[in-house]
């Protein structure tokens, strides 16, 4: 073997499916000088005992393109390495036995038909003859995606190790990672079992071990293990090579062909945790011991589905754990706690399907310092302060586990680990019969309940139960007005004598104003994408104040922090937990802050687009004219002790005018009509602020330089490729959710990032973004004939270019 390298450009640590993938693809990428260090032997973690089921389709457009590059890696490394990866394409079987099941399927086939995949509806008949093995009485149907399939997770992973050592990766075994040295916030070295290697780039691919080598840097992976079962039978008659993998949600179960005999595992709805107290020395190729009593309910199902396996001889119960998340998805990306340090790890039994992708988009992250495509839903700093906390962490881990089969209900919460953090108006919203959901381990309200109706969420493909109520709160805040309670906002404060030069460099739209003023803009990243979207108050020359949404507090803190150029004077805080936000909103607002205030509120005196400090209620606030559901109104951020104190005297003042306590569904519902953009769903780093109808918030007539200015540049030059559009549709039995493909003239253009019901219009509303390679106009897109694939039928919609409420923003201004 040769010498234990002293330097290495990145050292990969793990020698399973996503270690190999991401060190064959940084090499790739022409990062050679790429060290992999494995404690054991390659395959040696959960890697070894995956049942290799390969599926595609997830909720994000780019999570399932990601999939579909492992499919065409698993397709073709054989003919690159001389592996063979045992792949399969025998194509994926997905079944019904309920109503409500059938629609989330046919919804998943609009889906996958909105992202490029062919799925198609099978009627029971149609889906026996494809797995004539199994009882098919009650299904309603079943859904097949053909280009799904299986692999084997150890060859593949072999094939992918051996791909990276012929473009020069050195692969270490039985070399274990011991620490990591840091200096000054960066990745220096990686301390091994065989000694040190001094490196730029770690990535920490060391799957259910990955949160302890986070450890080592200060990086909080937060994943946690679990135990997962299936079992392998001797063959069985009927069963052919070709046999699609087969997933029976109603039942919890999946199958897989497997040398004539079956895969069979599934999804306990009690499942157990694994390596609580910490990991036993040396779990190598190991397996735990077979749980007959919790595998056996999951068998039972699975006997009803297919007879034939209680006749079939056992091989092995396989009880394997693997590492999984608080929302199902995996992790990677930059760990925002420290430069030069990566992670891919937490894949959720889905690993030997996402691992070459995975693998792909983060070793592109490392090379470009910037992730290739959106990859929010998998981004490390979707996490923060509760990820933080190990056992809400796995508390909520297991529920999702235990719903991995479960209706995925549109607008659903989850009952574990809640209650983290409460504003401190939590008892008094309850009190008024708010129901409570959960962002970033805030309660927040969704909606209130009033007497005689029930306050909690009944789910439903159609109008859930909370559909009256927030029409009530919507029509609130369009009528009357309403207070919500935004304390979860995220908040940061940017001060320094460079602060101005800082954030003009990082913000898109122009944020060197006076004193006083407010800016909504977008942050870009070096393509034009939009990395944030933020309200900036100047509250002094050297002082800027900061909002973004409670998610994204990791994410958009990270962002401007690396963003800041070097040497300037610019200090960023989290200030969230020391200011409370209401948020009143409506054409009586002013009256009834006029009524707690000496200050002049009028419009000549406050306009819109301006931060003002203010006295409300006795109370020091920064008033921030500005809105989110289109009306008259003001944030006002305030200590969090005094909270409870403008709460009341806004209650109290806002009685005569009709007030009314409004949460965050109708607040979807207000900016569906107003076509505010929501971070996440219709804007992101895919899209840039012209594609997203968002032009007039940059500062391009400027000469001021900026990120991604000069790619905004050149897109201004030519005709854009994709724009946002609103699409409406009246037909009452229609519900939109997001996903649904649009058409134009019949073809398939794209499909909606958002959607859900106007209150005020009496409609349904989406956006998404209509494409069209060759580029296209105005003209072009309001001369189209639109339909949406909603559940796989086709309705007419229109197509909007301007908000459908209040396009000329006369209520938002008065
Ligand atoms: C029973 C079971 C069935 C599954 N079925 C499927 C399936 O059908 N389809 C699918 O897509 N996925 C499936 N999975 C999931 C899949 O196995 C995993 O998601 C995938 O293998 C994870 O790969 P990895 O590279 O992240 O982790 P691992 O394979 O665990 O690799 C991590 C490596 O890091 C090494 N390491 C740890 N600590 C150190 C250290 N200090 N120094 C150096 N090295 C270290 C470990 O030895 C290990 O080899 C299943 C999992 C289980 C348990």
């Amino acid at each position: 073997m040769a010498d234990f390298p002293a330097q290495a450009r990145a050292v990969v640590i793990g020698g399973g499916i996503v270690g190999c993938s991401t060190a064959y693809h940084l090499a790739k990428l022409g990062w050679t000088d790429t060290l992999l260090v494995e404690r054991h032997k390659l395959t040696s973690g959960s890697t070894h005992h995956a049942a290799g089921l390969v599926g595609q389709l997830r909720t994000s457009a780019n999570i399932t393109q990601l999939l579909g590059h492992s499919v065409a890696l698993y397709r073709s490394l054989e003919a690159e390495t001389g592996l063979a990866s045992g792949w399969k394409m025998n194509g994926g079987l997905r079944l019904a036995c309920s109503e409500e099941r059938w629609i989330e399927l046919k919804r998943q086939a609009t889906s996958a038909r909105s992202f490029g995949l062919d799925m198609h509806l099978l009627s029971p008949r149609e889906a026996r003859q494809l797995w004539p093995l199994m009882d098919v009485s009650d299904l309603v149907g079943a859904a097949f995606l053909p280009t799904d399939g299986q692999v084997n997770p150890s060859d593949i992973t072999q094939s992918l190790a051996k791909g990276a050592r012929q473009r020069g990766v050195k692969l270490f075994e039985n070399t274990t990672v011991l620490g990591i040295e840091l200096d000054q916030g960066r990745v220096t070295a990686v301390l091994t079992s065989r000694g040190r290697v001094a490196c730029e780039v770690v990535v920490n691919c060391a799957g259910q071990w990955a949160r302890q080598i986070g450890q080592l840097a200060g990086v909080n992976v937060p994943l946690v293990s679990v135990q997962h079962q299936y079992l392998i039978t001797d063959t069985i008659p009927g069963v052919t090579p070709g046999l699609p993998t087969l997933r029976d949600p109603d039942r919890r179960t999946y199958f897989k062909e497997d040398v004539g005999g079956l895969v069979m595992g599934g999804y306990e709805p009690n499942p157990h945790p694994w390596a609580v107290a910490g990991f036993p020395d040396n779990f190598n190729f190991q397996l735990l011991p077979a749980d007959w009593d919790h595998f056996q309910p999951i068998l039972d199902q699975a006997m009803t589905r297919v007879p034939a396996l209680s006749q079939a001889g056992v091989k092995e119960l396989i009880n394997g754990p693997e590492s999984f998340t608080s929302d199902g998805n995996f992790i990677i990306g930059p760990a925002p706690e420290v430069s030069g340090f990566y992670v891919g790890a937490g894949f959720n039994a889905f690993g030997i399907a996402s691992g070459g992708g995975a693998g792909q988009v983060l070793a592109q992250w490392v090379v470009d310092g910037e992730a290739p495509c959106d990859l929010w839903p998998v981004d490390i700093r979707r996490f923060g302060p509760p990820h933080g906390d190990i056992n809400w962490v796995r508390a909520r881990t297991l529920e999702l586990y235990g719903k991995h089969y479960a209706i995925a209900w549109p607008g659903e919460e989850h009952a574990e680990s809640r209650s983290w953090r409460r504003s401190p108006l939590y008892e008094r919203l309850q009190a008024h019969g708010a129901v409570f959901g959960e962002k970033m381990g805030w309660e927040r309200p969704n909606w209130f309940a009033t007497a005689g109706e029930s306050a909690r969420d009944e789910y439903s493909y159609t109008r859930p139960n909370w559909f009256a109520a927030v029409a009530r709160e919507h029509e609130a805040a369009r009528e009357r007005v309403a207070v919500f309670d935004q304390t979860s906002f995220a908040k940061f404060r940017l001060a320094g004598n460079d602060a101005e030069q800082a954030l003009s460099w990082i913000c898109a739209n122009d944020v060197a104003r006076p004193v006083g003023c407010l800016t909504y803009t977008q942050m870009l990243n070096r393509r034009g994408g939009i990395e944030c979207d933020v309200t900036v108050a100047r509250v002094a020359a050297d002082d800027f104040y900061i909002v973004t949404g409670t998610g994204f507090v990791t994410h958009d803190f990270d962002w401007i922090r690396r963003q800041i150029p070097d040497g300037l004077d610019a200090r960023l805080t989290d200030v969230t937990s020391h200011y409370a936000v209401l948020a009143l909103m409506g054409p009586e607002a002013r009256r009834v802050l006029e009524r707690l205030t000496r200050d002049d509120v009028s419009n000549a005196a406050f306009p819109f687009g301006q931060a003002r400090s203010l006295h409300v209620a006795g109370t020091p606030v920064l008033a921030l004219r500005i809105t989110y559901v289109g009306e008259l109104g003001w944030e006002l951020h305030l200590p969090v002790e005094q909270a409870a104190t403008v709460y009341e005297a806004l209650l109290h003042a806002g009685a005569e005018f009709g007030i009314a306590n409004a949460g965050y569904r109708a607040i979807e519902s207000l900016r569906l009509e107003k076509g505010y953009r929501a971070w996440g769903a219709d804007i992101g780093p895919d899209y840039t602020p012209m594609e997203a109808g968002l032009s007039w918030a940059v500062k391009l007539k400027s000469r001021i330089p900026f990120l991604g200015r000069e790619s905004l540049e050149q897109q201004a030059r030519e005709p854009l490729k994709k724009r946002l559009c609103g699409f409406s549709t009246n037909d009452p039995a229609v519900m939109l959710f997001g996903r649904e493909t649009i058409y134009r003239d019949g073809e398939r253009v794209g499909w909606l990032a958002s959607g859900g019901f106007g209150h005020t219009l009496k409609t349904n509303i989406g956006y998404g973004y209509v494409r069209q390679q060759g580029g296209m106009s105005r003209e072009y897109l309001l001369a189209g004939h639109y339909e949406l694939d909603v559940a796989t039928e086709r309705i007419p919609c229109r197509l909007h270019l301007s908000p459908l409420y209040d396009p000329k923003m006369e209520r938002v201004r008065s």
